[in-house]
């Protein structure tokens, strides 16, 4: 489906320049002559929060802007399909087009970015702080998550953003991830993927991609499984184990548990 997130690191599909490092996302590919998909109702089923804590209040005290890392346009910029975005602008003023300079840390060069966006995504920046939850992109709402595609075509469950490991909070939280939350996002991308066929191809491609890292990096990924169990995944030859999800590995500066410091971020 739709969205690409752009992020300091990337995946290896797009490492061409600090630029294109931003790119905290999943779509590849795109696909013309896309069949209609009405965001409302996608917005309106995949509303549920990722967890009854607010995960924003958890990161934002690790970055240096104050706010959640997913909704620093200098860790991460949406992108959405423009079927979305004709959505998005005539039911709110919540967003606009990304310009390159939004970042005045990093400066980027909008030629670079845009030459790995696929033809049919626009880079979009909300209005920031406070977040208008109804509006958000479904960018917003799938991370830190994209569907798992196996190697035999099968979307399995949920995985998450490597990328993110030292920034997302939930990434080691995973345990704190809602039923309802996984049961929405399953059905969300079901119904994508129905719409949609080629999504899922780019969204297999990321999967093969996450599992040559981790075959790199001797790790099991782990698989919010889409029959409401918690596994890890070989790599190699995509064997599941049940594990119980308190046990997923937790990444820096989530090893210890965070103080409970106030921020203005929103509740994911
Ligand atoms: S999903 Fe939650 S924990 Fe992760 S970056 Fe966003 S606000 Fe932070
Ligand atoms: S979650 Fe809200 S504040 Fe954060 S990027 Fe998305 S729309 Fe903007």
């Amino acid at each position: 489906m739709l969205l690409a997130f752009y992020t300091e690191n990337i995946s290896k599909f797009f490492q061409k320049s600090d630029y294109t490092k931003m790119m905290r996302s999943a779509k590849i590919g795109y696909v013309k002559n896309l069949p209609k998909i009405d965001f409302r109702k996608v917005y309106q089923f995949f509303d549920s929060p990722i967890t009854t804590l607010d995960c924003g209040e958890k990161c934002a005290i690790y970055n240096p802007n104050g706010i959640p890392f997913c909704c620093d346009i200098c860790h991460a910029v949406p992108a959405v399909y423009h079927q979305e975005w004709n959505y998005l602008q005539k039911n709110s003023n919540f967003w606009h087009r990304w310009k390159p300079n939004k970042c005045a840390e990093k400066p980027t060069s909008a030629e670079i970015i845009r030459e790995n966006l696929p033809e049919n995504m626009i880079l979009l920046a909300c209005r920031g702080i406070p977040c208008q939850r109804e509006h958000r992109a479904l960018s917003c709402r799938q991370f830190p998550f994209f569907p798992y595609i196996s190697d035999d075509f099968r979307f399995i469950g949920m995985t998450y953003e490597w990328e993110f490991e030292q920034q997302c909070w939930l990434i080691s939280n995973l345990s704190q991830v809602s039923a309802t939350y996984r049961q929405e996002f399953i059905n969300t991308f079901d119904e994508i993927f129905n719409q949609w066929p080629e999504e899922m191809e780019s969204y297999a491609i990321k999967s093969e991609e996450m599992r040559t890292v981790f075959l790199e990096r001797k790790l099991k990924l782990p698989i919010l499984h889409r029959n409401g169990k918690c596994y890890l995944l070989n790599p190699g030859n995509e064997r599941l184990s049940q594990v119980d999800p308190d046990h997923y590995r937790k990444f820096s500066p989530y090893l210890i548990k965070p103080n409970s410091e106030k921020s203005n971020a929103p509740s994911k």
